[in-house]
C-alpha cells in the first residue's frame, strides 16, 4: 500500500510512523521547509489527560463579553474573527451542553491515556529522546472555592481512571520546591500523577529521523493545493501542476485540513485558536523546577524541558493571523516572573524565544480520526488544545482504521460523520 500523508507536525508524523510499521510505503508533503513547523513547534510540552476537558464549558456563553471586550481574558475573540466565526461559532456553544461537553471530555480522556501508552511504548521501543518527563503536573489554586471546583470537574473522570490528588500548600511546595516564594499565594493544588511532558518539536524531529531510516520520504515546501479523486475514489494529491499519486490520501494539515476536504462535500468543523509561549534558558546554577505547573485562574503554564523552561497560554480567535501580539506575550512574561520570581531574572528573561501556533480546535471538543467517505480518503485532525497529549494514539487508531483492524478503543466518538 502507499500513503501520501498531507501535512508533517505531530499527526501526520506519528501517522506516517504507524503506517510505516506496517510495511507500508509513506511520503509526507508539508508547505514547510521541514517537520513540525506548525502548531507543533513550540507548544506547552504537556501530555495531559488530565485537561481532557474542551474549551466550551457548560455556561461559556456568559463569559462572550469578556471575551470580546476584555484584553486580560483567557480566551479572547478578535473582531475581524468573527465573520469567520459565522457557523462555526454557534457550534462551539451549542457543544457547551453539559451532555455534549461530558462525553468530549470522557471521548479525549480515554485517547489520551490510550496516547500515553503508545507513546510509552514507541519512546522505550525506538530510544527517542525528546526532554520527556513523567513526574505528572501541578495544577496550583489560590483560593479553596477555586481548588474545590477543579476537583469536581477532576472528580467526572475518576470513574475512567483518572487520578488526581490534592495536596495542601505545604505538600505543594514539598512536591515542587521552586514554589516556595510564592507558597502564602497558594491553597493548594491537585497532582495528576498519570500526566507527562516533553518536546513535541524534539519528538517530531526524532520521528522524521526514523520514518527517513524505515524508507518515508517528505516533499518540504510543496503545498497541496487539492486532493485529487477519480471515479469516486481518492487518488493522489495535487501540488499544483504536478499530481503526486498513492493508494490512500491522509489529511493530517492541522488548521488547513477543512479547506483540503471541504471542496469533496467533508464538512470539518475545525478553527484556529491562536496561542503563545516564550522558551527561556535559565541561567546554569539556578534550581529550576521539576514538574509542569498550571494556573487554572489564568489558563497559563509553564513547562521544563531539559535545561529550558517554557512559559505557555492565552488563547484568541485571530484567524490565520501569527502577528506576536505584544500584550500577549508581556502576560506570559509576567506570569513567570510571578510565578517564579528567583527564576525570572533579567538574564534568564533575555534569553525567550517568542513564538505563537494555532490549535486547530473543533467545535465539539475532539478530534476527526477516520475515513472520509471517499475511498482512499482519511482524515486525522482537529485535536485542538490536546494535539501532543492525543497524537500517537490517534496515530494508532487511524491506522487500524485504515487496515481494516478492530481499534483497540472505540473509533465512533471521532468518526467524520458523528
Ligand atoms: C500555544 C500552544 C500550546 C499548546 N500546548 C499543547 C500542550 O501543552 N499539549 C498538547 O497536547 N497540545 C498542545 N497544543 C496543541 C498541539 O500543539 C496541536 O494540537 C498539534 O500541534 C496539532 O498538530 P497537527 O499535526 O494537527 O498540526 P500542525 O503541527 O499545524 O501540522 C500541520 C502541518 O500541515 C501543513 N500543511 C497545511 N496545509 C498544507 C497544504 N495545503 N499542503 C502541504 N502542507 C500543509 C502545515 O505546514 C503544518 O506543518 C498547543 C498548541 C499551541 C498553539
Amino acid at each position: 500500500m502507499t500513503n501520501l500523508i498531507i501535512g508533517a507536525g505531530l499527526i501526520g508524523l506519528t501517522t506516517a510512523l504507524e503506517l510505516l510499521h506496517r510495511g507500508q510505503q509513506v511520503t509526507l508533503i508539508d508547505s514547510g521547509q521541514s517537520e513540525s513547523m506548525g502548531a507543533s513547534f513550540a507548544n506547552g510540552g504537556l501530555l495531559t489527560p488530565s485537561m481532557s476537558d474542551p474549551w466550551n464549558t457548560p455556561g461559556v456563553h456568559r463569559h462572550l463579553a469578556d471575551y470580546l471586550f476584555g484584553s486580560n481574558s483567557a480566551l479572547k475573540v478578535r473582531w475581524g474573527a468573527i465573520p469567520s466565526l459565522l457557523s462555526w461559532g454557534p457550534r462551539f456553544l451549542w457543544n457547551s451542553r453539559p451532555s455534549r461537553y461530558h462525553a468530549a471530555t470522557v471521548a479525549n480522556y480515554e485517547l489520551g491515556i490510550y496516547s500515553l501508552a503508545v507513546l510509552d511504548e514507541l519512546r522505550d521501543r525506538l530510544a527517542l529522546s525528546f526532554d520527556a518527563a513523567g513526574q505528572g503536573t501541578l495544577k496550583f489554586f489560590r483560593t479553596s472555592s477555586a481548588l474545590d471546583a477543579a476537583m469536581r470537574v477532576s472528580g467526572h473522570l475518576r470513574d475512567y481512571g483518572l487520578e488526581a490528588n490534592q495536596l495542601s500548600r505545604d505538600e505543594t511546595v514539598s512536591l515542587e520546591p521552586c514554589l516556595t516564594p510564592i507558597a502564602d499565594q497558594l491553597v493548594g493544588a491537585i497532582h495528576y500523577p498519570q500526566d507527562q511532558s516533553g518536546d513535541a518539536l524534539r519528538f517530531c524531529q526524532s520521528l522524521a529521523d526514523r520514518i527517513r531510516k524505515l524508507g518515508g520520504t517528505f516533499h518540504f515546501g510543496r503545498d497541496v493545493r487539492a486532493v485529487k479523486v477519480r471515479g469516486g475514489r481518492a487518488i493522489g494529491v495535487d501540488l499544483g501542476g504536478d499530481v503526486l499519486r498513492a493508494d490512500n490520501v491522509v489529511v493530517a494539515a492541522g488548521t488547513a485540513s477543512p479547506g483540503l476536504v471541504g471542496k469533496l462535500g467533508v464538512q470539518l468543523a475545525i478553527k484556529p485558536v491562536k496561542g503563545y509561549s516564550i522558551t527561556y534558558a535559565p541561567t546554569p546554577g539556578l534550581r529550576l523546577p521539576a514538574i509542569p505547573v498550571i494556573d487554572d485562574a489564568h489558563h497559563a503554564a509553564i513547562t521544563p524541558l531539559g535545561t529550558r523552561l517554557r512559559s505557555v497560554g492565552t488563547a484568541e480567535f485571530a484567524g490565520r493571523n501569527l502577528h506576536l501580539d505584544r500584550e500577549r506575550l508581556d502576560n506570559l512574561t509576567a506570569f513567570i516572573k510571578a510565578i517564579y520570581p528567583e527564576i525570572a531574572t533579567p538574564e534568564t528573561l533575555a534569553t525567550g524565544q517568542p513564538w505563537a501556533g494555532l490549535r486547530p480546535v473543533a467545535a465539539d471538543g475532539r478530534p476527526y480520526i477516520g475515513a472520509a467517505g471517499t475511498p482512499g480518503l482519511w482524515i486525522n485532525s482537529g485535536h485542538g488544545h490536546l494535539g501532543w497529549t492525543l497524537a500517537a494514539g490517534s496515530a494508532r487508531l487511524l491506522a487500524d482504521l485504515m487496515a481494516g483492524r478492530p481499534p483497540e478503543i472505540p473509533a465512533k466518538p471521532y468518526s467524520i460523520g458523528r
